[in-house]
């Protein structure tokens, strides 16, 4: 079995005591004028030592931070202040702190379901990387042999499936080729045709801006297809799934089959975010857009995807002379060795509009995005 950190009560929250992990980063600018209250504290330095103390040896904290790097798509300005606490108490202990400065929250996972804008996030952007805890209990009598699954917002939708694969549990065979995080996965209500999260999940748990703690029943999480009810402003730190036994050769067919099916439709070796569009009822966006003549369009460094139109992509690696472009991460090379640049949201959200307006114009349908939007235009 694996171990986990348990769930602490509300009144856990650590007063952590000394500084640690603070990147390298420099603090920045004091506070900003013309900014509200908040987002000017979020490029102050007193308030970033704070923060950095708040989170000591819990985590990670850093400043002027490029989202590029923590996001599937590559694109993303510099988030004010991002932290990644391994522990909910540190979690709670900043979402407190920044709720007494009004300092703006949002919080990401793995990053393969967004678009951050060129000009960043302005405040403090929560990573859940660190919460990743997993545990497995006996599941109800009446359901012999289940499990039910406590599993952190930070954990893989990879390391989920293999542990449950491991422990003969069906039930995330879904999750097979998804990437992202357990906490993301939750939100997006993430899934293929062998299901989705709304199938396992009985409970989630959430901390409010405060801090403070709320427990939702499967009911409450209100799972939509690629969406649910999960309030924006809360961060999710924990799923409670319930699986049920079944032998593995048949676990590990159908994750097979998936993952072949999808090698077999979509496109590699280019940074993306999955399918851009939400299928609407009774047809598929990628067919629509297919239809429209758009597969291989391209708006500077975004392209739609020749291989499955759903996809828009990042090219920038390909229309760039690398050689005058930032490297994606020095301390972080890509292992495709080759140089990766950073994408254009800007170009990102032309595309998007130009697909938008030939579906709605050749079929009167509206297309939804299913990757979310976070930050701001660059000035
Ligand atoms: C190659 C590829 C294939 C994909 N295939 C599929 C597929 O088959 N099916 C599918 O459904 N999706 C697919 N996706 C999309 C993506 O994998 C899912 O939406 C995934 O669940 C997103 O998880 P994440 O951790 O990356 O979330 P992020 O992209 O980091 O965030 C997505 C949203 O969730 C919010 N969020 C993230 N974590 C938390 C948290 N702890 N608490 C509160 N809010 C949170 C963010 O604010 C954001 O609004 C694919 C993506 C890629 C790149």
């Amino acid at each position: 079995m694996s171990s986990v950190s348990s769930v602490p009560s509300v009144s856990s929250v650590s007063s952590v005591p000394s500084v640690s992990s603070v990147s390298s980063s420099p603090a920045g600018a004091s506070t900003a004028p013309g900014f509200p209250a908040g987002l000017s504290a979020a490029r102050s330095s007193a308030f970033r030592q704070a923060l950095a103390e708040v989170v000591a040896d819990q985590g990670e904290v850093r400043f002027d931070e490029p989202m590029f790097r923590h996001t599937t798509l590559r694109i993303g300005g510099p988030a004010d202040i991002w932290v990644a606490p391994r522990s909910i108490a540190c979690l709670q202990a900043v979402l407190s702190r920044c709720c007494a400065s009004a300092v703006p929250c949002c919080v990401v996972g793995a990053g393969s379901n967004l678009l951050v804008r060129d000009g960043g996030i302005r405040g403090v952007v929560v990573s859940s990387e660190g919460l990743r805890g997993l545990r497995f209990l006996p599941g109800p009598d009446e359901l012999p042999g289940s499990m039910q699954v406590f599993v952190e917002a930070g954990v893989s939708t990879g390391k989920l499936l293999s542990e449950a694969t491991r422990r003969d549990l069906g039930g995330v065979e879904f999750l097979g080729g998804v990437p992202g995080s357990v906490g993301g996965g939750l939100v997006m209500n993430a899934g293929t045709y062998l299901g989705e999260f709304k199938d396992v999940t009985t409970q989630v748990r959430s901390l409010r801006p405060d801090g403070s703690q709320v427990l939702r029943s499967h009911a409450e999480c209100g799972f939509v297809y690629r969406g649910s009810a999960l309030p924006r402003d809360e961060v999710i730190v924990e799923g409670q799934l319930l699986l049920r036994p079944r032998p593995r050769a048949a676990i590990e067919a159908d994750v097979r089959a998936l993952r072949e099916r999808r090698k077999a439709r979509e496109p590699h070796g280019v940074p993306n975010a999955g399918s851009f569009f939400k299928n609407p009822a009774g047809d598929f966006a990628g067919r629509l857009i297919e239809a429209c003549g758009l597969k291989g369009t391209r708006i500077g460094s975004a392209e739609v995807a020749t291989a499955h139109a759903n996809w828009i992509v990042n090219v920038a690696s390909q229309v760039a002379d690398p050689s005058t472009q930032p490297s994606l991460d020095e301390a972080e090379p890509p292992r495709s060795g080759r140089t990766l640049v950073p994408g254009s949201a800007r170009d990102t959200l032309q595309l998007i509009e130009h697909v938008r307006s030939a579906v709605l114009s050749r079929f009167g349908i509206a297309l939804e995005l299913e990757v979310r939007l976070l930050g701001e235009d660059a000035p």
